[in-house]
């Protein structure tokens, strides 16, 4: 295909955790979903939005989402002007991408985190660079001034669970030139987050998804968090109906039923202690997550058995085959029903 752009020739394109046909088959723990519902307020709100006749869907929806922005800055503690919704927190990756990396420019990454950075970087045409983890886990090897464009960290970090210290995350933050992407996407199973510093330094964007904590992940909902200035640029470039009238109806219930989503994060948090302590008693080594999941490595460091005895049994897990992460499995966090029948079938397998 010598007519596309060398780019786009060349790159893979990310392949997604694997989707089963036959999902209920399965225990399905690996790609970060919610086990449970949204707020029954959603689907109220979705059914009220679509009318008896779905007749709402003739015109489009607010191009805006100014009712979000507000909601959501209300939240979060921000004027609507420092928000801005997107169609997935995969859609304000990729935007920042393209507002901020020019083709050849560089962009930064710690691996491992979060491999569709690099697949919006192929894209753009812009050069990647990443750098690897200390074994306490910090960046290894971050310069004092870091010029790239854009840097993302990962934190709770995907696949291993981890956070960064706040303070850590202000240190670099002031060695970057350019943006400091702080994704957020798994920060409401954690106790911290970056959110002030968005507004104590100006190249700080914080992103957040409702993928996981609001169990929307199929409605596709995420935001980014920052200054006006780049707010507005955001806008400028993403799609104009980036967010159809039912995800908007969706997400502002779901924003709203602070109650029902404390209450859900709690019983998940409580179910990832209960699971990764369970895990240790049996020899395996689990890093301490701040995430809706779990990187944990049997004594035997053959990942890749544990994934396929699981799959045997019918639950679904991660497996990386990267070096790094070989050894281990990432297991999502389900019910506590869930996590019973994963650990006896992890208990079968050894
Ligand atoms: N960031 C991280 C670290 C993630 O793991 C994910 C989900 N795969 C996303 C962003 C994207 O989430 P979404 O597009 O569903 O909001």
């Amino acid at each position: 295909m010598t007519k596309l752009r060398p780019n786009i020739a060349a790159m893979k394109g990310y392949v997604p955790g694997y989707q089963p046909a036959d999902e209920s088959a399965y225990i399905k723990l690996n790609t970060n979903e919610n086990p449970y519902p949204p707020s029954p307020e959603v689907a109220r709100a979705i059914l009220a939005e679509l009318g008896p006749d779905g007749g709402s869907l003739r015109k489009y929806p607010s191009s805006s989402c100014q009712r979000l922005r507000e909601t959501a800055g209300e939240l979060y503690g921000f004027p609507p002007s420092w928000v801005i919704m997107a169609n997935g927190s995969d859609e304000a990756l990729n935007n920042l991408i393209r507002a901020f990396a020019g083709e050849g420019e560089e962009i930064g990454y710690v691996h491992p985190s979060y491999s569709y950075y690099a697949t919006l970087a192929e894209v753009q045409g812009a050069r990647v660079r990443t750098f690897g983890l200390t074994p306490d886990f910090r960046i290894a090897g971050f310069p004092d001034c870091y010029a790239g464009k854009l840097f993302f960290l990962t934190t709770p970090n995907s696949p291993l669970g981890f956070t960064f210290p706040l303070a850590y995350i202000e240190e670099i933050a002031r060695r970057c030139t350019g943006m400091l992407v702080v994704d957020e996407a798994y920060a409401d199973f954690s106790g911290d987050n970056a959110l002030d510093m968005v507004r104590s330094l100006d190249n700080v964007v914080v992103t957040r998804t409702l993928s996981k904590s609001y169990s929307l992940a199929g409605m596709r909902l995420g935001l980014a968090i920052a200054r006006p200035e780049v707010i507005d640029s955001l806008d400028k470039i993403r799609d104009h109906y980036n967010l159809d009238r039912l995800a908007q109806a969706a997400c502002g219930a779901a924003l709203r039923d602070q109650t029902y989503f404390r209450e859900r994060i709690r019983q998940i948090c409580a179910t990832r202690e209960w699971f990764a302590s369970e895990l240790r008693k049996i020899g395996y080594t689990v890093i301490p997550s701040q995430g809706n999941f779990v990187f944990a490595t049997p004594a035997d460091h053959d990942g890749k058995r544990v994934y396929e005895g699981l799959f045997a049994r019918k639950v679904l897990v991660r497996h990386f085959t990267d070096p790094l992460l070989a050894d281990g499995v990432r297991i999502s966090i389900g019910t506590r029903e869930e996590m019973e029948l994963t650990l006896a079938a992890i208990n079968e397998i050894g």
